[in-house]
């Protein structure tokens, strides 16, 4: 795949070509956000007191029980909800109601569900929806939009009607709409859910090319824990609500304790090695966080 890309990027010779995330303005975050809190209805709020900061190119795994306020916490950063309290600022500018329609240009959100993004007949048009919306001249959209569906190894299904697509074909079109923006962050909402092994593997390769290459950030719902020492640098829990932990991922994935608190399970590999070395009596030590690491270990 990367020759494939390497050979498609070789050709154009204008920056947006490349179609890497827009340029942020030196050292600052493309999202911050501070003491938030949301409550759809009277008792325990969904988002309570929460608090971070992404920084340009990183990439950061959201993990949590079902309920836990995830969706709910990248409805409000996407502006698709508005806090009852707190502060969201997107490259550097609050986020109020009237940038709420702006959103766009500076985060991409990908819905857990397909069927709720993808609203065009077909393809291309719905990759390019975003462009028209930013007023850009054709040539330019025509341009992106092949681009982008090269990236997202898509560029055979530009003519397609959207409904004949698979569970996997739809995840990389939505993708391709979200870089076609150049939007420097990218925030997914359980991409892998309802996606098989193979195209689960697929939409992650394509993450990760986008993040260590381009250097876009990610903020990617998942439970696919075995996905995430590869997929994220950091790691934040939630759990009701809250902010459980917000660390590096070998220190969170790797303190079962603590994601047993939140009904979670580490990767598996991780997993067998802590329960081997429990049931042995053993110190727990480093805790391999992938099978090349146990390997390395063993
Ligand atoms: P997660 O994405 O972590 O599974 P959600 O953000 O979807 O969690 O949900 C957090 C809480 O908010 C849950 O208790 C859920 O039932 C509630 N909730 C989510 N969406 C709505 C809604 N549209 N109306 C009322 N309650 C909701
Ligand atoms: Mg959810």
């Amino acid at each position: 795949m990367r020759e494939r890309i390497a050979s498609i990027l070789q050709n154009p010779d204008c920056a947006d070509c490349a179609l890497g995330p827009a340029e942020l303005p030196a050292g600052v975050p493309p999202m911050e956000c501070k003491n938030l809190f949301f409550s759809y209805h009277e008792g325990s709020p969904a988002v309570a007191n929460v608090s971070f900061t992404i920084r340009p190119g990183e990439s950061v795994a959201l993990l949590g029980p079902n309920g836990s306020g995830k969706t709910t916490l990248l409805k409000l950063l996407t502006g698709l909800l508005t806090p009852d309290a707190g502060e969201i600022k997107l490259v550097g500018k609050t986020l109020d109601a009237k940038m709420a329609r702006e959103v766009f240009r500076t985060v991409g959100f990908l819905f857990q569900d397909s069927q709720d993004q993808l609203f065009n007949n077909f393809v291309e048009e719905d990759v390019a929806y975003g462009l028209h919306r930013l007023g850009l001249p054709q040539a330019e959209i025509d341009q992106r939009v092949s681009l982008a569906l090269h990236l997202t190894e898509a560029q055979h299904l530009a003519k397609r009607p959207i409904h004949h697509l698979s569970g996997g074909e739809m995840k990389r079109v939505a993708l391709a709409g979200l870089i076609a923006m150049r939007s420097p962050l990218l925030i997914l909402d359980e991409p892998q859910n309802a996606l098989d092994p193979a195209s689960s593997d697929h939409f992650m390769e394509l993450v990760e090319h986008l993040h260590q290459e381009h250097g876009y950030a990610f903020l990617t719902v998942t439970h696919k824990m075995d996905y995430v020492p590869r997929l994220a640098q950091r790691v934040i829990v939630m759990d009701q609500g809250h902010v459980l932990a917000d660390g590096p991922v070998r220190q969170v994935l790797t303190d079962i304790p603590l994601l047993e608190k939140a009904r979670l399970s580490p990767p598996g590999i991780t997993k067998y090695f802590y329960e081997l070395r429990r049931r042995q009596g053993l110190p727990q030590g480093d805790l391999p966080l992938t099978v090349d690491e146990a390997l390395k270990q063993a």
